[in-house]
């Protein structure tokens, strides 16, 4: 065996989707800092993907950016399979990709309902369906899918949205069901209002009803949740599976 065979056999690797910006990227950087090599996808921006890369080779984890669309089953298959070729056998799956187009349903186009179901949920799909054979061969693996608490309480011109979010906690649930026997363990995340470029857009009058509802009065960090996802992903977590984590600073109290 040579010294790459020992240092992948012995390596833990995680894949993270949406990984270049906001929760996905707080999620690489988190896991890499818990020694794990890394994979993520990101969709459009080479550099800052390049420049997520360099921040985890510095942490001295190996690491691999892809460009992905987590709605395409293909480009999917593609991203899994450079990670295990390059990093080995994935241990944790991360889904963070997922996009907003808000509208009440009256002015909902057909394109923004299909488009958000495919990215947020397909894109669950996809990545988990790419995974789950070689860690069920395993015997191991953990999966972590966000979602958000749009997907347990609905939100006004988000049923698009709170669509594919609620549909993630059922898919995660069966999934759970699933594969336990397996030892694969499938939670969720639900955040409430993080301060990321998904926010960034919002008004400010929206942005100021909603601290008046956050009984912490302030919108959380994305390293906030990642410090949830690595705490799911470690064996800290391993009698937890199914469960459906919000963190959302009290707003859906
Ligand atoms: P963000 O917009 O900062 O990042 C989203 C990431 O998803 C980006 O890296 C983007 O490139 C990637 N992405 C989008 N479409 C993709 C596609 N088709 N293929 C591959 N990658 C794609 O958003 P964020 O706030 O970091 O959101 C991360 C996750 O957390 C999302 O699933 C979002 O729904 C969820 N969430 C966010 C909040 C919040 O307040 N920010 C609240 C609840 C849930």
């Amino acid at each position: 065996m040579t010294d790459t065979d020992t240092d992948i056999s012995e390596s833990r690797v995680a894949l993270v989707s949406g990984g270049s910006r906001g929760i996905g990227r707080a999620a690489v950087l988190r896991l890499a800092q818990d020694g794990y090599d890394v994979s993520f996808c990101y969709q459009s921006n080479e550099l800052a993907a390049k420049e997520l890369e360099n921040e985890v080779a510095d942490l001295g984890v190996r690491t691999l950016a892809v460009k992905a669309d987590v709605a395409d089953g293909d480009s999917v298959r593609a991203f899994i399979a450079e990670t295990e070729q390059a990093l080995g056998s994935i241990d944790v799956a991360v889904t963070s990709a997922g996009i907003t187009r808000d509208n009440p349903l009256l002015m909902m186009p057909d394109e923004d309902w299909h488009q958000v179901i495919d990215v947020n949920l397909d894109g669950v799909y996809n990545v988990c369906r790419s995974v789950i054979f070689e860690m069920m061969k395993r015997k191991s693996g953990s999966i972590i899918n966000i979602s958000s608490v749009a997907g347990v309480y609905g939100n006004a011109t988000q049923t698009n949205y709170a669509a594919s979010k609620a549909g993630i906690i059922g898919f995660s649930r069966s999934l759970a069901k699933e594969v336990g026997r397996y030892g694969i363990r499938a939670n969720v995340v639900a955040p409430g209002f993080i301060e990321t470029d998904m926010t960034a857009g919002l008004s400010d009058k929206l942005k100021k009803q909603a601290l008046q509802s956050i009984p912490l009065r302030r919108l959380g960090r994305a390293e906030e949740v990642a410090d949830l996802v690595s705490f799911l992903a470690s064996d800290r977590g391993s009698y937890i599976t199914g469960a459906v984590f919000q963190i959302d600073g009290g707003i859906t109290l």
